[in-house]
């Protein structure tokens, strides 16, 4: 079939369009990074303005370099980073903070409290997620509650909220001059806000972080016609947005994963495991979330448990941007090389806290088992086994919570081009572990789940058969080494526990 889709994938540290044809492959693509605004320890902040200009720009490149015209794209699919928070006026298009991004950690005291005042339960049962600093919904009562007359505005109208889907969407509908405000259920159910069985805000928990519901977006399914690109934007052209999915999701999508018991990881700033549940909500006992999948037009929705992980390639980038010990996330593959193993030392990379399976805010990162014997190589070589043993843990919450056996692992995301990296995950999860051709799952994704709905894609069938597989990693260890490296590694994140308040 001739047409594309294109593809906004709006990523933690950078923005990419993607432009797709009808068996999948990558036509056309631009990327640009963005500021990490740090402006206190835990708090990670990004300007929503810039990310839009960012989003403009690569959309214009990407149809450069194709050689394509607005025109020629039959839907474009927006994806994105998850839980960042904007709050902006919808009159003048002008944020009233800059975004609060998932990995920031000043709603703590938020999370403590609803866990004390019993409301903990409530949301896990309600919207599938632990209270934590991670959720949407803290950081928007944050801004209510530090920026000046922001509840007044939030009543008034003049000031609504969205993750980055909406105010990506809302920019590229029109903004000012009659940008939509919707989310999608994957979106939603990242903010402990909806609630995972009506699929719409929940009123108990609105109330929970004293959020106005006009402030808030329509919740619609993740592939539909939500609005069209305005011929003055970077589109050039009325394009239908018709997808709708958070990054994660994305991958769920691209990695046609669409049977109950098929799962992905994929590898970038943290790392994010997930198993699809059917149209079964799966509530966990060993610190999973349960999140929507997707949801196709009017099919019913499917939910997945994930293992979020937040650090595992931010940890790579900790060793680059501050110590200095690699100049490039490539080097690392070499170092490791090296050596044949961490020479028993362990590093946990627990910058945010510990996410699944523990939830702990109160840890803080841990290097242990240090010796005068250690090298560079030993220190670079741990960072990577961190990666592969915080995932090793969340696929055993998988099984306990599912009883699904992992048989072989899915992956994608920017760190799987380490094929060092792949090894030890293999070794690491006694399965095999297999990377797709196309490495850019999450705006593929998106862009499938766009074409579903302008028809440019009849069903899943045909997605699965564009799914061709790169490389495949065996496991090489043995049973009584992988046991031996596991139980150093639980010993190590115990080390991590109750370092701050
Ligand atoms: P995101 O979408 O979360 O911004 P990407 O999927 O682009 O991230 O992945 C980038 C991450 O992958 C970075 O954190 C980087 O440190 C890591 N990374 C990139 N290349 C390598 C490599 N060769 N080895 C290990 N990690 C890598």
């Amino acid at each position: 079939m001739a047409g594309y889709v294109g593809a906004i994938d709006q990523g933690t540290t950078s923005t990419r369009f993607m432009i797709f044809n009808h068996s999948g492959e990558e036509v056309a693509k631009a990327q640009l990074e963005h500021e990490q605004i740090l402006p206190k320890a835990g708090w990670v902040e990004h300007d929503p303005i810039e990310i839009w200009e960012r989003s403009r720009t690569v959309i214009e490149q990407a149809l450069q370099r194709g050689g394509l015209k607005g025109s020629d794209l039959e839907a474009i699919g927006i994806t994105n980073q998850r839980e960042t928070t904007v709050v902006w006026d919808p009159n003048t298009g002008q944020p009233h903070h800059n975004a609060i991004v998932w990995q920031d950690t000043r709603t703590d005291r938020i999370a403590s409290a609803l866990e004390r005042e019993g409301k903990g339960d409530v949301i896990r049962q309600k919207a599938g997620l632990p209270p934590a600093t991670y959720f949407a919904a803290g950081k928007v009562q944050w801004l209510l509650e530090n920026v000046d007359g922001l509840r007044e505005k939030a009543e008034n109208g003049q000031a609504i909220f969205g993750t980055i889907d909406t105010w990506v969407l809302w920019n590229l509908s029109g903004g000012v001059n009659g940008g939509v405000h919707m989310t999608d259920v994957t979106n939603a159910s990242r903010t402990m806000l909806m609630n995972l069985e009506t699929l719409d805000w929940d009123d108990e928990l609105l109330g929970f972080f004293g959020i106005p519901r006009r402030m808030l977006p329509e919740i619609k399914s993740s592939s539909k016609v939500y609005a069209h690109t305005v011929a003055g934007g970077p589109v050039g052209a009325e394009v239908p947005i018709a997808g709708m999915l958070g990054d994660q999701q994305g991958a769920v999508v691209g990695q046609v994963a669409f049977t109950p018991g098929e799962g992905k990881n994929t590898y970038g700033t943290g790392n994010f495991f997930l198993l699809n549940t059917g149209n079964e909500i799966v509530r966990s006992k060993s610190g999973l979330l349960t999140t929507l999948g997707y949801k196709f037009g009017d099919e019913p929705a499917v939910y997945c448990l994930e293992g979020a992980i937040a650090v595992t390639g931010s940890a790579v980038q900790w060793l680059r941007d501050q110590l200095g010990l690699i100049t490039d996330a490539a080097e690392t593959e070499a170092l490791s090389k090296q050596v044949d193993d961490a020479g028993g030392m362990y590093f946990v990379p627990a910058f945010s806290g510990l996410f699944a399976p523990y939830w702990r805010s109160d840890a803080r990162g841990a290097m242990v088992g240090l010796a005068r014997y250690h090298t560079k190589a030993h220190i670079v070589r741990a960072t990577l086994e961190s990666i592969c043993w915080q995932s090793k843990e969340v696929a055993d919450a998988m099984y306990k919570d599912s009883g699904v056996e992992l048989e072989f692992l899915k992956v994608d995301g920017g760190a799987v081009v380490n094929d060092h990296l792949m090894q030890m995950q293999a070794d690491i999860l006694g399965v095999p572990v297999a990377r797709p051709q196309v490495a850019e799952t999450t705006a593929l994704g998106s862009a499938y789940a766009a074409g579903l709905a302008v028809g440019f894609w009849s069903n899943k069938d045909e997605m699965r058969q564009n799914w061709l597989e790169d490389k495949r990693w065996e496991p090489q260890w043995d049973d009584a080494k992988r046991q031996e490296g596991y139980a150093g590694w639980k010993k190590a994140v115990e080390r991590t526990f109750d370092w701050v308040d």
